[in-house]
């Protein structure tokens, strides 16, 4: 049987073992996927011992992403734009690294919510890996702006500056503002901070959210709730990130195993299994 698994630190509460067995059961797939709590400083020599065991190919995530990619031999070009990588696959003693990350959010806004982001004013909060994986994706469904602002300024001029050949490319506007000098009238707000981990308030200024717009924070159960009341209390529609969870996992799914499971029939079973 075929091996995958999450790596991270923590990694208890991940939901990818469950999401993945059910990806498989479902597409017929024969394949077994754990999680691996990884102490800080034994990234390399966990990955290397997992492809030892014959693992084929394992998820990363926080706090190794950044690691993760730098690790492999070689990246996709949305892992090298991101510098970030939270899907490896283990081929012929060479490690390949990818980031499903924002595709997982894209096909989670375009299909499973229903909204075109193409020609939208975009707001992305946070610099850090998770806003890194995303911006390119975002960028290559072609809004007319994004503008990305975060506590540390520096971090997003240097994610922007990145991303600055794509964003002209696809000829969408990419700005940087200060989070305390938030202005404007935005179509969609993504939350890709973690401040509510840490019991803090939505980095937010009201008045943000055109009537009717969309605010999609990544994280989902209880950390999410503060942004989805906010979000609420503005009028517009809010979404939580556990369709990019299993977005992001069924682009992993379809590198490893070259089928796309139905990711739209185990969202719905993942929402009504947490809601018990
Ligand atoms: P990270 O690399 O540690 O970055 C954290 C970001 O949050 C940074 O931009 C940081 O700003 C900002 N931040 C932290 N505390 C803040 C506060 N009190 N006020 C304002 N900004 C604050 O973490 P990450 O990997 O990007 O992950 C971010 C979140 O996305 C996590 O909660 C993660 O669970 C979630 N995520 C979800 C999915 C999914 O599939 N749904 C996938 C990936 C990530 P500074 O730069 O100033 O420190």
């Amino acid at each position: 049987m075929d091996l995958y698994c999450v790596m991270g630190n923590p990694v208890d509460h991940s939901k990818s073992p469950w999401i993945h067995a059910r990806f498989a059961a479902l597409s017929g797939q024969a394949l077994r996927y754990g999680k691996r709590l990884v102490a800080l400083d034994r990234f390399a020599a966990e990955v290397h011992a997992f492809i030892a065991e014959g693992g084929r190919g394992c998820n990363v995530t926080v706090p190794f992403k950044f690691e993760a990619a730098a690790l492999a031999c070689r990246c996709s070009a949305r892992a090298s734009l991101a510098m970030a990588s939270n899907t490896l696959t283990f081929e012929d003693g060479t490690i390949l690294a990818d980031n499903t990350d924002g595709a997982g959010l894209v096909n989670d806004i375009q299909r499973n919510a229903g909204v075109d982001l193409s020609g939208r004013r975009l707001l992305l909060l946070g610099a850090g890996g998770a806003a890194a994986g995303v911006l390119g994706p975002l960028l290559q469904a072609r809004p007319s702006s994004i503008t990305v602002a975060n506590r540390t300024r520096q971090r997003a001029l240097v994610l922007v500056t990145r991303h600055e050949a794509l964003a002209a490319q696809e000829q969408t506007a990419l700005l940087v503002r200060d989070l305390q000098e938030l202005t404007g009238d935005f179509d969609v707000v993504i939350n890709a901070t973690s401040s509510s981990l840490h019991g803090e308030a939505v980095p937010v200024p009201a008045g943000l959210l055109r009537h009717g717009a969309l605010a999609y924070d990544l994280m989902y159960g209880a950390a999410a709730r503060g942004f989805l009341q906010w979000a609420g209390e503005q009028g517009a529609a809010a979404r939580d990130g556990l369709g990019m969870l299993v977005e992001q996992a069924a682009e992993a799914f379809l590198i490893w195993r070259g089928v796309r499971p139905p990711s739209a029939q185990v969202l719905d079973e993942l929402r009504a299994l947490l809601s018990h």
